[in-house]
């Protein structure tokens, strides 16, 4: 980065994102849902939505209708799933705004029903089945009667099922037993759709992870989030993906101070200096999405080398000791980026403050300002 820093921005690089998208895309040679839910994993749900579309997404994926609603206000037109919904969700808003919705139980489709009976509209519905991530979706005990009530529905024109679909609990361990076992109740689910007249709907199941390294859970489309903004979704370097990291967290030194050996710094003097050195405070802190646990654990890029955080995070600040570098205040540090400019990446952060880059990214944001290149 060679700009000035302003106080404290969030860069987000949206080619990289496009190109992210477009190496998956080519990769599984078939539709792909990008995944856009949590303001685009921190990078902004509407630019993110424009720059996956712009890499070859065939459409988006959200948690939430608001997510949904957002991206259609936006003037996004793609086609679009929201899958979390809960009781007295506004069904006949997704069906007028042509939002696909997820059902996960009877309840849900009588809603979804509901909806359709008062719009005249056809309710594009994804069936989810519960394959032993033990979150959204019909156990297989359920599914059965789900799918029975659906298949009614859908003879009564009331909903479409354009979608059958589930999610992994260990995708990102590739060799793990659970998979093998997941993707056996997901075909024991399909089949039963199948029979009961279900047969248009488009299979998914592939987060990033499995989008990377399980083609035989990319079925009828792959459903990746994380990967699309360059984050490895099992743990290592993205670019032996072919991908690249979208964001660069960055903060301006807002203040320095020589101070003797001896010194205790920040709240409960948890650092204390041992030799004469420079202060630098960095006004960034967790009310931004920066760890509380980061402090004297994640690294920061200051005056050409990575410093561990001294002390602990503030709410507003956190400090860095950089010796007798020539750090001043103006000068950048960079939290985390793709690290092809000494910075630490995500994943650094991830491991140094026990967390995952994904939590790091929907996060960073309070007053950090963004910036898109
Ligand atoms: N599908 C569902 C249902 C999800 O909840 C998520 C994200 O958590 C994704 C797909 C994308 O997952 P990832 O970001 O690991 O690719």
């Amino acid at each position: 980065m060679t700009n000035p820093p302003a106080r404290a921005e969030v860069v987000i690089d949206l080619d990289a994102i496009a190109a992210n998208t477009a190496v998956l895309r080519e990769r599984v040679a078939r539709p792909l849902m990008a995944v856009v839910k949590a303001d685009g994993y921190g990078h902004g749900l509407v630019p993110a939505a424009r720059a996956v579309l712009a890499g070859g997404a065939d459409s988006l994926g959200v948690a939430v209708l608001e997510e949904a609603l957002a991206l259609r206000a936006a003037g996004i037109t793609a086609p679009l799933l929201a899958w979390l919904h809960a009781p007295g969700t506004d069904y006949a808003a997704a069906l007028t705004a042509d939002v696909d919705v997820s059902v996960n139980a009877e309840w849900g489709l009588e809603e979804v029903v509901a909806a359709a009976r008062a719009t005249g509209l056809t309710a594009r519905v994804h069936l989810k089945v519960d394959t032993g991530l033990s979150r959204a979706g019909a156990t297989p005990a359920e599914w059965p009667g789900l799918v029975a009530a659906a298949a009614r529905a859908q003879a009564d024109g009331e909903i479409a099922v354009v979608g059958l679909w589930s999610h992994m609990a260990y995708a990102d361990a590739p060799t793990h037993p659970t998979i093998g076992a997941q993707v056996t109740v997901f075909e024991e689910a399909v089949a039963l759709a199948r029979r009961a007249g279900l047969t248009g709907a488009r299979l998914h199941l592939a987060n990033s992870a499995a989008t990377v390294a399980l083609p035989a859970t990319w079925y009828d489309l792959v459903r990746p989030g994380i990967a699309l903004y360059g984050l490895d979704p099992l743990g290592g370097n993205p670019a032996d993906h072919g991908l690249r990291p979208a964001m660069t967290v960055r903060a301006a030194v807002a203040l320095t101070k020589r101070v003797p050996a001896g010194v205790g710094v920040s709240y409960g003097h948890t650092y204390v200096t041992q030799t004469e050195t420079t202060l630098a405070l960095i006004p960034v802190g967790y009310a931004d999405g920066v760890p509380r646990a980061a402090g004297n654990r994640a690294p920061v890029l200051a005056g050409g080398a990575q410093r561990t955080i001294a002390g602990r995070v503030c709410m507003d600040q956190f400090v860095l000791d950089v010796g007798d570098s020539a750090v001043r205040a103006g000068d950048e540090v960079v939290l985390w980026g793709p690290g092809d400019h000494g910075e630490p990446t995500a994943q650094q952060w991830a491991d140094a403050v026990d967390t995952i880059h994904y939590e790091l990214a929907t996060r960073v944001g309070g007053r950090f300002t963004r910036r898109y290149v």
